[in-house]
């Protein structure tokens, strides 16, 4: 038979749920079988029983995006009410596998592939042909830079349409409105291009005029098919274009940039939560800051730290010394060869000691230098050896040691061994997840500094408030709110950032802080002045709310 318009509608479909009433009424008697309707609950926990039956996270993946296209009921009733078991399997880690095995994978395509080849000079009139309906949300990558797996080309549509899933999981943004795309303008990787089953463009990357042209042909596409207020999420781009991209449009488009500024405001709430510590210096004004790694994700959260130095009434200048870069040519300072623009504001004059410090290596830097606060965004495991967390035990009651490279095994140090190696007193985070650490009968509970702490309550408060832009101090209120978030029992237990079991309810919170800081920079086109978080988490999308 022909299929039906409502089950084949993933929006509507409601598998073996449909009630007896409803049964009749949309014409689906006898399409699904006349057993008792299941309720949402019962088919959650039939899904989570599947998934672990299933014996590899991929075939997990494979299952959930399958149903993603069937039964978005389903899909998200699992996905927000059990955080912690889905997200690792339709965002990272499992998501870099689905990008790196994309050709092979057995689900329905989703998201739309632009490609240079076939589009560049009719983006506008793609858009409205396959994609007529309304979006509020863009994910768009060029995926030259795919999490710390490079350039994958056209394979990278699932980061793009896993981000737009957790916009709806963790942010409550309805699925309808999320459109995933992939900018296809070749692949530098002949391994990925000349791959049998390649899916994309089998050319080298376009770049220079040619590039910047496409990209701007659809940004000007998105604002006159879907509106100006339409927001454009920037996600894997190369480190070359994702800062200048940025500079280029977020003055003018409702646009942001989650690797440099999703990133940038969970560092920084993990900072401003631990000031909340005993024993850490409680104004911002008494921290200085040691990157190890100056890409996409040190130099956003140094900008942003930089805004919250000047709040605490530092110059801009002396804010930005606060913040030193080792990056993979060592320390970064003026007259170095080879630093690019992008790190040139943090760029020190020469400062001799710290040039010969630099060369003993990252302990003799924090002897030197003495931060407060040692910042991993370099993709280098084990780089923050005993002696270095040792040296930072040494200049510090409690110093900050977070280690955010992903995966886990890209870490800079271990949860334990940042405990182990300062007597207990590091206060631990890290962007992949680290078991509790029980250590001389404490027990220690590391913080992750997960991007879905922010960008689906940031995106979620563009879209409510009707923000035109998205400036940097919208980043900085969305930090101050998820540290305010951190409860004294995660402080007390060495934990920057709060619970993610109340993801949906710390993203209404943010998108509260994103309405006013709207409102409060005019920049607001929707009336947001006097929105309450609950009037906002009352019109999260939430299947089975109430039922579950
Ligand atoms: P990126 O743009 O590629 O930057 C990596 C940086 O590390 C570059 O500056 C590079 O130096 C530097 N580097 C490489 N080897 C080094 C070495 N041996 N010593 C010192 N520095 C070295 O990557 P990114 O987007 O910034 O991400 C960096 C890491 O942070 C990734 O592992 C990513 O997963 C993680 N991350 C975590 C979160 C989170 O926790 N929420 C969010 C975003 C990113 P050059 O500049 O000289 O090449
Ligand atoms: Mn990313």
């Amino acid at each position: 038979p022909p299929p039906h318009p409502v089950l084949a509608n993933a929006a509507l479909n409601r598998g073996r749920r449909f009630a007896d009433a409803d049964r009749a009424a949309l014409g689906v008697d006898a399409l699904v079988p006349s057993g008792p309707a299941r309720s949402l609950r019962e088919e959650v926990a039939r899904l989570l029983a599947k998934l672990a039956s299933l014996p590899t996270p991929i075939l997990r993946y494979e299952c959930l995006l399958r149903l993603a296209s069937s039964d978005e009921e389903l899909f998200f009733a699992a996905a927000q009410t059990n955080f912690a078991h889905v997200l690792p399997l339709i965002y990272t880690p499992t998501v870099g596998e689905a990008c790196v095995t994309y050709p092979s994978l057995d689900i329905p395509p989703r998201g739309l592939w632009l490609s240079h080849a076939n589009h560049a000079g009719r983006i506008e009139q793609t858009l409205r042909a396959a994609w007529p309906r309304k979006a509020s949300v863009i994910v768009v990558s060029d995926c030259q830079r795919i999490l710390g797996l490079g350039d994958l080309g056209a394979n990278g549509m699932p980061i793009p349409v896993g981000k737009l899933l957790l916009y709806t999981a963790c942010g409550g943004v309805p699925p309808a409105d999320c459109l995933p795309v992939v900018l296809d303008v070749g692949c530098d990787v002949d391994a990925v291009r000349d791959a049998p089953d390649y899916i994309g463009t089998r050319a080298p990357r376009i770049t220079g005029e040619a590039y910047d042209a496409f990209v701007d042909e659809f940004i000007t596409a998105v604002a006159r098919v879907y509106g100006q207020s339409c927001l454009v999420q920037f996600e894997d781009f190369g480190n070359a274009n994702a800062m200048r991209l940025l500079r280029k449009y977020r003055d003018d488009v409702c646009c942001f940039n989650d690797d440099v500024q999703g990133t940038a405001a969970v560092g920084l709430a993990g900072v401003l939560a631990a000031l909340r510590m005993h024993d850490v210096p409680t104004s911002i004004a008494d921290h200085s800051f040691l990157f190890l790694g100056a890409g996409s994700a040190g130099l956003g959260i140094a900008e942003l730290l930089v805004l919250a130095l000047r709040r605490a009434g530092l110059s801009e200048a002396d804010a930005r010394k606060r913040c030193w870069f080792v990056d993979s040519r060592g320390l970064v300072y003026a007259g170095r060869e080879r630093v690019s623009g992008d790190k040139l504001p943090f760029a020190h004059d020469a400062f001799p000691a710290a040039v010969s410090a630099a060369t003993g290596g990252l302990a003799g830097l924090v002897d030197v230098l003495k931060p407060t606060a040692l910042i991993g965004v370099s993709t280098q495991p084990g780089s923050f050896a005993p002696e270095v967390i040792a040296k930072m035990a040494e200049h510090n009651k409690r110093p900050l040691v977070f280690a955010l490279s992903n995966p886990t095994s890209k870490s800079e140090c271990t949860a334990e061994e940042a405990y182990k190696h300062s007597d207990g007193r590091a206060v631990f985070a890290s962007g992949s997840p680290f078991a509790r650490v029980e250590l001389n009968g404490r027990t220690f509970v590391p913080g992750q500094g997960n991007n879905s702490y922010v960008f689906p309550g940031l995106g979620l408060g563009v879209l409510v408030s009707g923000a035109r832009v998205v400036p940097d101090s919208m980043l900085l209120a969305a930090a101050d709110r998820l540290a305010s978030l951190v409860d004294q029992g995660q402080l007390d237990a060495g934990c920057v950032y709060p619970d993610p079991k109340t993801l949906m309810d710390i993203s209404a919170n943010i998108a509260h802080a994103v309405c006013d800081e709207a409102v409060k920079l005019g920049v607001n086109t929707k009336d947001v002045a006097d929105v309450t978080v609950q009037q906002i988490r009352e019109r999260m999308y939430e299947p089975g709310r109430g039922r579950m």
